[in-house]
């Protein structure tokens, strides 16, 4: 596993993490598609959002440091505060729904509330942004400067989340697509039922069966990104390689039934 250190456009934003320490350690891989470079967890230190270049595009992966991110009245002035805070312009967020409608936003703020698990857009300023516990936050862009977001758990996987997302985005223009895994439940943490295993692995192949830590069939939801990125055609460029049930520094239903959202957003400056 190979750690990329993503440059910092000038200009960018002070919460642009420093400089990667030493990489983690490698988690095996139970899948049959290798697993894309990580991010590891170093740089999240400070500020606690994790940030990153995406081609053309800036991304931050919020944590529990910045606070709740979800607000589906979208007129609570705190959490809007928040959103601010880590991106300064007016954020496209989504009413998800687990399943594979991806809303198309071309104006900056456009769209906010819609309901889908994905969206795209061409245009620069636009800020699209997911809110996730332990679903699996993936961003996208294009050399062409098309941006993606998508909200990833097995439903919407197996729904095709990941690639309508990508197909828009191509719709848009966009050629070669790169993305970005951002914190999610991890195998380890993961234990699920025979049946939806089953429903996940007729889509993404066995590479998807796992255990928990204690033995019990589990979803590898990175695994089940990786394999729907690859199918896609799309690379997997960054992975912040974080189980938000092990982490203290992120929202988790299943581990600690948070009822807050982290918040991955993605923009063109
Ligand atoms: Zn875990």
């Amino acid at each position: 596993m190979v750690v990329i250190q993503l440059p910092t456009p000038p200009g960018a934003s002070p919460l642009a993490a420093p400089p990667l320490a030493a990489p983690p350690l490698a988690a095996p891989s139970l899948g049959a598609t290798p697993p894309g470079p990580s991010l590891g967890d170093a740089d999240r230190s400070g500020t606690g959002v994790l940030a990153i270049a995406l081609g053309p595009a800036m991304v931050r992966f919020t944590g529990r440091l910045e606070g709740d991110m979800a607000d589906p009245t979208g007129i609570d002035r705190v959490v809007q505060g928040r959103r601010l805070s880590v991106a300064t312009r007016p954020w496209s967020w989504l009413t998800q729904v687990h399943g594979s409608t991806v809303a198309v936003i071309d104006t900056p703020g456009g769209g906010a509330g819609m309901a889908g698990d994905g969206a795209v857009s061409a245009t620069p300023g636009v800020a699209l942004a997911v809110l996730t516990a332990d679903c699996a936050p993936v961003a996208f862009a294009s050399p062409e400067g098309v941006v993606g977001v998508a909200h990833a758990g097995w439903r919407g996987l197996v729904a095709g989340v990941i690639e309508e997302t990508v197909a828009a985005m191509r719709a848009l223009g966009a050629r070669s697509v790169s993305a970005a895994l951002g914190p999610c439940i991890h195998a380890e943490c993961y234990a699920f039922g025979p049946a939806d295993l089953d429903a996940v692995a007729a889509r993404y192949g066995s590479g998807v069966r796992s255990e928990t830590s204690d033995g019990q069939p589990a979803l590898d939801i990175p695994a089940a990104v990786r394999q729907a990125l690859h199918q896609v055609g799309a690379d997997l460029e960054a992975d912040a390689d974080v189980c938000t049930a092990c982490s203290t520094e992120h929202w988790s239903w299943r581990a600690r039934h948070d009822e807050a959202r982290q918040a991955t957003v993605i923009w063109r400056p």
